[in-house]
């Protein structure tokens, strides 16, 4: 009786496990809407276009890219903040390009920081750049903002 028992609860253990698991692992992770990596967490980019659609990026070349490819001008263009995590409009964002890379898949080394001193420790620390001028990522969302 008891070893009965004892090898009901076994076996309602062993069938309950894959959905243990489908519940672990809940909806699909987000990817990166110009090359479909995984994002292991917020996207770094967000790029919202005119009629509304917001797309998430992996690095700030993938939404380049992206943006190059469609030919039109992004609404607004958010980037995130390494030091924080918060969201910087791109306009007002320091970007540096160090030997760091930000993400593996594309080997994007552009750097996102909300403060200048950040950005400057940053380039100095890993022999970085703080692009300026037309080397600034999102240079076409730059104007009449
Ligand atoms: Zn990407």
């Amino acid at each position: 009786m008891t070893t009965r028992w004892v090898a009901a609860v076994a076996l309602v253990a062993v069938c309950s496990l894959p959905l243990v698991g489908s519940a672990l692992r809940g909806d699909p992770p987000p990817r990166c809407a110009a090359d479909g990596v995984v994002l292991a967490s917020d996207p770094r980019v967000r790029v919202e276009l005119d009629a509304g659609a917001t797309h998430g990026f992996c690095c700030v070349s993938c939404a380049e890219r992206f943006l190059d490819a469609r030919g039109a001008a992004a609404e607004r263009v958010l980037v995130i903040d390494e030091e924080t995590g918060a969201p910087v409009v791109a306009d007002r964002a320091f970007f540096v390009r160090s030997r760091v890379v930000t993400e593996p898949a594309t080997g994007d080394r552009i750097h996102v920081f909300a403060s200048q001193r950040d950005a400057e420790r940053h380039a100095e620390t890993y022999r970085g750049r703080l692009l300026t001028g037309d080397e600034r990522p999102f240079a076409q969302t730059d104007g009449d903002g």
